[in-house]
């Protein structure tokens, strides 16, 4: 449905020409993510923090649904718009605006690419850690909306880790700058943190500030095979119990392995039934030290085959199997559907047996793969959902798995967020008080639920 003819003029003479498009083919652009599909009526691409707020208190007076976006990497169906309206996209707002050496911190537009930022931070020797698997495309408003984690997180956090201050525009239109650039900061409620992981349901971000931290030494990279994913996942909870911290623990699966191997030509050692990227970074006098701890556990537990990078191509070609598995799985079925779950890490051999188990008695095809050191396991769920059988194999794997993982004392988003994927089993982990502060949140900031609705029941 268009929007009423008067609105669209109003934002056309807001966001010029360049900054408001109706097209058909524009509103296919902005329609899906990764998990969900739905046409916006409109779609408007701000270049100003004034843009966004005279468009903001438009749709608040009309009562127009409005759906901030950043790249639309999301997994989980968050930015799409369910119920129509505007699509608000921070692409053409991208700018790395400050890195401070001094201060140790950046400032940066919410468009601004993820990579991006880690890169103007690398030119100064400094680093910014977190590290989405999507970060060269996903953005920093989407990875502050999201709480985005990474391959890094257990040893360096996630982005609410990092986030000093941003500037929210609010539905009605205020410009709140919420934080500041001080690395120490107790005043008041943590605003910023609020706003953190709030996939858009509160405000949209504009502008947002980030610590960042020295870049290390140096770093060294394995990738170890094991039988299966049990026996791998024993291998992470030892790495751990050793006080060895590593920068990566990425976990592999037989069957993303194996698909890597046929796409890719990445060949994988005989009875290999899973496999460990294993990382670790800091001071070069320690790392040598670190990683023959690492190897001798792998040893211990049966490891079918070691590589150690020597060079950075070397680690290049070590990553391509992690890097390049799920574009390689998306080619094998018609839909690909990655859940997202953490558990403490002492749980997680447990919670990756119990989704082999549950993929097998759903009659499910099932790939998993985990940013293992901190207890979060990706199951990827291939099948057709036109295939009624499969579909159904996939709605009672997803119940059964998120339900699990609960009463294992686990998350149902370790990372990726709620948006619709996962919006019938929030209630069900966070319980009736904490739906009811979260509602009366969004009232505050949002009266008339404009913001992201059909995601949040308010
Ligand atoms: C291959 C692949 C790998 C991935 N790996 C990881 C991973 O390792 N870790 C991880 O955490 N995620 C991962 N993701 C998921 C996704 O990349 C993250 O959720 C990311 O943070 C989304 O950023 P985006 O810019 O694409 O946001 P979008 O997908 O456009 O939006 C995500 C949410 O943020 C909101 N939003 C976006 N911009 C703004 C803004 N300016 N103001 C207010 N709200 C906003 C949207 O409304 C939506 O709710 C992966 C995705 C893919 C496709």
């Amino acid at each position: 449905m268009a929007l009423p003819a008067s609105i669209a003029e109003q934002l056309r003479a807001i966001l010029g020409p360049e900054g408001f498009l109706d097209a058909p083919e524009d509103l296919r652009a902005f329609a899906y993510d990764l998990f969900a599909n739905h046409q916006p009526d409109a779609v408007a691409l701000p270049e100003s923090v004034e843009q966004v707020s005279a468009v903001m208190r438009l749709c608040n007076q009309n009562k127009i649904p409005v759906y901030p976006r950043g790249s639309g990497t999301s997994l989980a169906g968050s930015p799409v718009p369910v119920l129509g309206g505007l699509v608000l996209c921070s692409s053409r707002m991208n700018k790395v605006l400050e890195v401070s050496v001094t201060d140790r911190l950046a400032r940066v537009q919410s468009g601004c690419v993820t990579g991006d930022l880690q890169k103007a931070a690398a030119a100064q020797g400094l680093m910014y850690p977190p590290n989405p698997t999507s970060m060269l495309y996903s953005t920093i408003g989407g990875n502050v909306s999201t709480n985005a984690g990474g391959a890094s997180g257990a040893k360096y956090g996630v982005t609410r880790d990092y986030l000093l201050g941003l500037t929210a525009i609010l539905p009605n239109g205020d410009v709140v700058k919420m934080g500041n650039r001080c690395q120490k900061d107790v005043t008041g409620f943590d605003l910023p943190r609020l706003i953190c992981g709030s996939e858009g349901l509160l405000a949209f971000i504009a502008e947002v500030t980030v610590k960042l931290i020295p870049l290390p030494e140096g770093i060294r990279t394995a990738l170890a095979y094991f039988s299966d994913v049990t026996e791998a996942g024993s291998v992470v909870t030892d790495i751990v119990s050793h006080r060895i911290l590593p920068c990566t623990l990425e976990l592999m699966d037989r069957v993303f392995l194996n698909t890597v191997a046929e796409v890719y030509g990445v060949p994988c050692p005989e009875g290999a039934g899973a496999a460990l990227l294993i990382e670790v970074d800091g001071p070069d006098m320690v790392l040598d030290g670190q990683m023959e701890t690492i190897e001798r556990i792998c040893r211990e537990h049966r490891a079918v085959g070691i590589q150690l990078a020597r060079s950075e191509e070397e680690r290049d070609v070590l990553w391509k199997a992690r890097r390049g598995g799920t574009a390689a799985l998306v080619r094998k079925a018609d839909m690909l559907v990655t859940l997202d779950y953490a558990v403490p890490i002492s749980l997680l051999p447990r919670a990756l047996g119990m989704m082999e188990a549950l993929a097998a008695e759903h009659g499910c095809n099932v790939v998993t793969i985990a940013h293992a050191a901190d207890g979060n396991l990706h199951p990827m769920v291939l099948y057709s959902p036109s295939d009624p059988a499969q579909d159904a194999a996939f709605r009672a794997f997803a119940d059964a798995s998120a339900r699990a993982i609960v009463e294992l004392g686990g998350t149902v988003s370790g990372e990726h967020g709620i948006g619709l994927e996962k919006k019938e089993y929030m209630p069900l982990q966070l319980g009736d008080e904490q739906m009811r502060i979260m509602r009366g949140i969004c009232r505050l900031f949002d009266p008339y639920g404009i913001m992201n609705p059909g995601k949040l029941e308010r």
